[in-house]
C-alpha cells in the first residue's frame, strides 16, 4: 500500500473554476438551439474539455467559425481586442471570464503602451495568454523566453517588462536584471498570478519527503510544464501524466511515498482518479 502525500493547493486556480463553472452554467441554462462556444480549448486539460464538448460546448479555433447569435464564452486566458471586435461585430452574446490576474496585464501593457514604453512581455509568444495580453500593446514590443532572449534587445530609453502570469519569479527577476542595463528607465510589472506561486511553492514543499512525484496536468499546460521543471530542479523524480491509464507499474517499484500535484487547469475529477488508482497499486 503507497503512502499518498498531495501537494497543496492542486489543481483548479480560481480563474479557471469560475470559467469552468460559467461554461456548466451556459450550458444549462441558454435557450434551446443556441449553442455555447468558446475560442481554443477552455483550460488546457484535454480530458476536461472532452467532458464539456459532451455536454454541447463547441470549440472554434478562431472568431470566424463561430456563427451568429450564438453565447461565446471568453476563456481564462483572455482575447486580443481584435477578437473581441471580431465577435461584437458578429452579433454574438459574450459572456467574458478573463481571469482578472490576465486583465490586470492586459490592462497593465495597455497603459505602458500608451505612455511610451516599449513593452516586453515575458512567456511562451504562441500562448494563448500572451497572444491576448499583445493584442492590447499600442506600439512597438517583444516577447523574451528567457534571459538569453532579453541580452539580445537593443537598448530604449524607455522599457515595461510584464510577465505571463504563469512565469516563476525568479525569471522575472532575473530578466528584469537584463533589462535594467537596457534602458534608461525600466518600469517591472509582477504580474505573476498567486495560484502559480501557491503550486510552484506546494511542489517544492514535497522535496525531500517523497520518493516520487506524480505530476497530473494537459502536456499545453504551462502552469504544469513550469511545476515539472521545478520539481526537478528539486531533486524530484516526476511522472508526468494526464490520465491514470499512464501510470506505469514499474515507476512505483521499491517506492512507498508517492507526492501528488496537478496543475492549474487540472479537474478535481481526475486527481481523485490518480489517487485511487496508485492507493490500488
Ligand atoms: S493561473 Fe492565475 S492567472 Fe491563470 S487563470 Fe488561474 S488564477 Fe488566473
Amino acid at each position: 500500500m503507497k503512502e499518498i502525500v498531495r501537494a497543496e493547493p492542486a489543481g483548479f486556480c480560481f480563474g479557471v473554476k469560475r470559467a469552468v463553472a460559467a461554461i456548466l452554467e451556459a450550458l444549462k441554462t441558454t435557450e434551446d438551439g443556441k449553442a455555447v462556444w468558446t475560442i481554443g480549448m477552455p483550460i488546457h486539460n484535454p480530458q476536461e474539455v472532452e467532458r464539456l464538448t459532451a455536454m454541447g460546448l463547441c470549440v472554434a479555433s478562431s472568431a470566424a467559425e463561430i456563427p451568429n447569435g450564438a453565447l461565446v464564452l471568453v476563456r481564462a486566458h483572455g482575447e486580443s481586442r481584435t477578437v473581441l471586435k471580431e465577435l461584437k461585430d458578429k452579433n454574438v452574446q459574450i459572456v467574458d471570464m478573463t481571469c482578472p490576474f490576465v486583465k490586470r496585464a492586459q490592462n497593465l501593457a495597455n497603459s505602458l503602451s500608451e505612455a511610451g514604453y516599449h513593452v516586453v512581455l515575458l512567456g511562451d509568444r504562441e500562448h494563448p495568454e500572451i497572444r491576448s495580453i499583445m493584442g492590447y500593446i499600442e506600439g512597438a514590443s517583444d516577447v523574451v523566453a528567457d534571459v538569453e532572449d532579453a541580452q539580445k534587445l537593443a537598448k530604449k530609453p524607455q522599457m515595461a517588462l510584464i510577465s505571463q502570469t504563469t512565469q516563476q519569479e525568479e525569471l522575472l527577476a532575473s530578466v528584469a536584471a537584463v533589462l535594467v542595463l537596457r534602458a534608461t528607465e525600466l518600469h517591472v510589472c509582477n504580474t505573476i498570478c498567486r495560484a502559480t506561486v501557491d503550486r510552484q511553492e506546494a511542489v517544492r514543499r514535497l522535496a525531500g519527503k517523497v520518493d516520487g512525484m506524480v505530476l497530473i496536468g494537459g502536456r499545453q499546460s504551462a502552469n504544469t510544464g513550469k511545476l515539472s521543471d521545478i520539481a526537478e530542479e528539486n531533486g524530484l523524480d516526476v511522472l508526468w501524466i494526464e490520465t491514470p491509464s499512464e501510470l506505469q507499474e514499474g515507476w512505483f517499484a521499491g517506492r512507498t511515498k508517492i507526492g501528488i500535484a496537478a496543475g492549474a487547469s487540472t479537474p478535481e475529477w481526475l486527481i481523485m482518479e490518480v489517487c485511487n488508482k496508485i492507493a490500488r497499486m
